[in-house]
């Protein structure tokens, strides 16, 4: 039997962790879908306590699909990468009217699934017999084959996928998918693999090469994407103007501060506070921080003026206090706990 090693490796290794069900049981499919969404660059024992805290909050898809956005966004603070909770709000909305898709294909529909989320809640909650390939798949499939074709490149991918699906031909697909992971995640690591203590060391390729880390190929370098900008701070009275970043956006959905030319009224002074950097993914966000000034009038859509307090309530990034840390303007409070600063602006305020 082709998984003989693997399957009790499992049942003695697996990590007890809140989205997961006793063995051979189907997991709930929202915790599923929660638990793999949040755990999408962000490290596991970050996110087991998040996950705790956004279940009390949002227990069903129906109870995130009734909350705004500025409130899923807040109860993701500190998790990155927002536009994984915008989707996840999108989706309960769609699986709270239609109820959860049936097939992989209408998993994939949802919005901001892929087909390893899919693979996930399809096999692991629903009994699909469909396999899930993220990167700890991807490297012990690569090396138990000693594939020489890189997985992320578009033909290492269609490979890569044939042998997932062999790999769980056969088998309930949600535990060959649940034990090649965790085996990636603690035997079968990028560097220094435990291969005396991994159930699959006589069939794997790799080892038998005695180059484990040669597989999967290394990979080619994304070019890092500067985006450089002046930002204007614009501070009066225990307040700042503010703008809600873009759809577009780098930072979409997030409050940031605005740039000289986005309104006729918004003007930059003679201050200059310097550069703050913030690096999203391959992209390195660099604002040039400048004193601004506000001559009055109406306020565009999407901006407003933000009391200091206000700030730990509303989604804000880490760039944007670095550079209110910068200008010097940020009081005592949640977001810093420095001195209290002579506000260098006293421009006219229209809210
Ligand atoms: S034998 Fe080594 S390289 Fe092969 S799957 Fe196991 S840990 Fe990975």
């Amino acid at each position: 039997m082709k998984h003989s090693s693997l399957i009790p490796w499992f049942a003695t290794h697996r990590r007890p962790l809140p989205w997961r069900t006793e063995r051979g049981l189907l997991r709930d499919p929202w915790q599923t879908l929660v638990s793999e969404v949040m755990s999408q660059q962000t490290r596991l024992e970050v996110v087991v306590p998040r996950f705790s805290l956004w279940m009390e909050l949002f227990p069903t898809p129906r109870h995130l699909a009734d909350a705004r956005e500025e409130e899923v966004l807040a109860a993701w603070a500190g998790l990155g990468y927002y536009s994984r909770a915008r989707n996840l709000h999108k989706a309960s909305q769609a699986i709270a009217r239609f109820g959860w898709p049936t097939t992989f294909e209408g998993l994939l529909a949802l919005p901001g699934l892929g087909p390893y989320t899919a693979a996930a809640i399809g096999s692991l909650a629903m009994g699909m017999q469909v396999p899930m390939v993220d990167g700890n798949v991807q490297r012990v499939l690569s090396r138990v084959h000693a594939m020489g074709l890189d997985p992320r490149t578009g033909q290492g991918a269609v490979r890569l996928l044939s042998l997932a699906k062999d790999w769980i031909q056969g088998h309930d697909a949600g535990e060959v998918n649940e034990a090649t992971m965790e085996l990636g995640a603690l035997v079968c690591k990028p560097r220094n693999p435990s291969c005396g203590e991994c159930p699959l060391a006589e069939a794997c390729r790799a080892c038998a090469q005695g180059n484990p880390e040669g597989f999967p190929p290394p990979r080619a370098r994304k070019e890092v994407v500067v985006i450089r900008c002046q930002v204007l701070v614009v501070a009066h009275s225990g307040r700042i103007l503010l703008r809600k970043a873009r759809e577009s956006e780098l930072l979409a959905g997030l409050w940031i501060l605005p740039s000289e030319g986005e309104d006729p009224s918004l003007l930059a002074t003679e201050e200059r506070f310097g550069l703050v950097r913030h690096s999203i993914t391959h992209h390195k966000v660099v604002w040039d921080v400048a004193g601004g000034i506000w001559r009055g009038g109406a306020l565009p859509e999407g901006w407003r003026w933000h009391a200091w307090e206000e700030l730990a309530t509303v989604v804000v990034s880490s760039l944007l206090r670095k550079a209110l840390e910068r200008a010097r303007v940020l009081p005592e409070g949640p977001l810093r706990a420095k001195k209290n600063n002579t506000n260098p602006f006293d421009p006219p305020m229209e809210t």
